[in-house]
């Protein structure tokens, strides 16, 4: 038997030739891993009448680890977002987006190293919308015009955003937790808690008292308002160490700081809960390129390097990772995005796998 069992979800567009190019690096150095193979996408919708398959979900609940590839969302019309269902059906509240420099890939700062803990489960993306024109919007109107809290125009769609106590002390507690263990100095807590003081005043609330409870660990603790924090994010990306932040912001702010590092690309991502994790990367699934073995799969394989942590498996993680900062600063071996930073050209670029053989052969 394999010491480790991890689900697959090799998602669509560029996502089966990324998961491709990951598991034949991980496999290339000698971890145990079985790999069981789980789709979920539209793809596979024909066949088991929905995008997200129980046997996926019961597969991760199985394995307690996944790592899949990106999955598209229609947009507007169409079924809700596989990976926010993923998220909140295995209750995995914390998204971790690590954002490192990684020399020679073109990127406009060499000095980054700060991580986004997003929080995963609520906020505008727990999905309780009004559609336009619907009974319930009606009703909303009305009733918040009722009890004075504000006046939406009749044709107004409305996205509600849930933030509570519960949601925000788990939040913050792993961001602290994960500062301590990972010999982080700083958190910082982002918000808008000017403007939004029933969610994000609450956020802000929650997380001061938290950082109490840590007052002793010696991690600094701050909170910023979160259109401040992009800005200083691209003056001074050096300043930021450890980021909590309710889901939307996160989401947007962590697209930032993949861009302050050089693009989607290389940007890995995890979803971790209580009981599970499910380790993808922070980019989409890249229609345009599906098929054509030309996309970046350094953010998949930097996903790996998360769950080989997770798994223990320290030494597999740091070898892949020098594997990936070898290649890139060497510039000979590298898809057309890093090539497109470093030259302005996509000329001299190599395919997807062609960069994965290149890093297994260092390996
Ligand atoms: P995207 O797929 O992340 O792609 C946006 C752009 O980022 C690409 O056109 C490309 O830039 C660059 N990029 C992304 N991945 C790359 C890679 N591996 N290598 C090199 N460049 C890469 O964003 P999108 O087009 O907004 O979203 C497409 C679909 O993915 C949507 O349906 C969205 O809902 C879904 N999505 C899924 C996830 C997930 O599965 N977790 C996350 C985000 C979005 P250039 O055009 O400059 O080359």
């Amino acid at each position: 038997m394999a010491k480790h069992t991890v689900t697959l979800i090799p998602g669509d567009g560029i996502g089966p030739e990324l998961t491709t190019a990951m598991t034949r690096v991980v496999d290339a150095t000698g971890v145990d891993i079985t790999w069981e193979v789980a789709d979920a996408g539209e793809h596979v919708m024909a066949e088991y009448g929905t995008p997200l398959p129980e046997h996926v979900l019961e597969s991760v609940r199985r394995n307690k680890v996944a790592i899949k590839g990106p999955i598209t969302t229609p947009v507007g019309t169409g079924f809700r977002s596989v990976n926010v269902a993923i998220r909140k059906e295995l209750d995995l509240y914390a998204c971790l987006r690590p954002a490192f420099s990684i020399a020679g890939n073109g990127a406009r700062y060499d000095n980054i190293d700060l991580v986004i803990v997003r929080e995963n489960t609520e906020d505008l993306y727990a999905g309780i919308e009004f559609e336009q024109g619907s009974e319930g919007a009606r009703k909303l109107i009305e009733f918040a015009a009722a009890e004075g809290a504000g006046v939406m125009r009749p044709d107004s769609g409305i996205s509600l955003k849930p933030i509570s106590i519960t949601g925000t002390e788990r939040i913050v507690r792993f961001a602290f937790d994960y500062a301590i263990a990972n010999g982080r100095e700083k958190v910082t807590a982002v918000h808008k808690a000017n403007i939004l003081k029933h969610s994000d005043g609450l956020f802000l609330k929650v997380a001061r008292r938290v950082a109490e409870e840590y007052k002793d660990s010696g991690i600094v603790f701050e909170d910023y308002i979160v259109d401040a924090t992009c800005m200083q994010l691209v003056l001074h990306p050096e300043w930021w160490d450890v980021l909590v932040l309710p889901n939307l912001y996160g989401d947007i702010v962590s697209d930032l700081c993949a861009g302050l590092i050089g693009g989607l690309g290389i940007a890995p991502g995890a979803n971790i809960g209580a009981e599970y994790a499910v380790f993808e990367p922070v980019h989409g699934s890249a229609p345009k390129y599906a098929g054509k073995d030309v996309a970046n799969p350094t953010a998949e394989i930097l996903s790996a390097v998360l769950m080989l942590n997770h798994l223990g498996e320290r030494d597999a993680a740091a070898r892949i990772l020098a594997a990936v900062r070898a290649v890139i600063g060497e510039g000979e071996c590298v898809t057309y995005d890093i090539k497109r930073s470093v030259t302005g050209s996509t000329d001299g670029s190599v395919a997807t796998q062609a960069y994965a053989d290149a890093l297994i052969e260092r390996l």
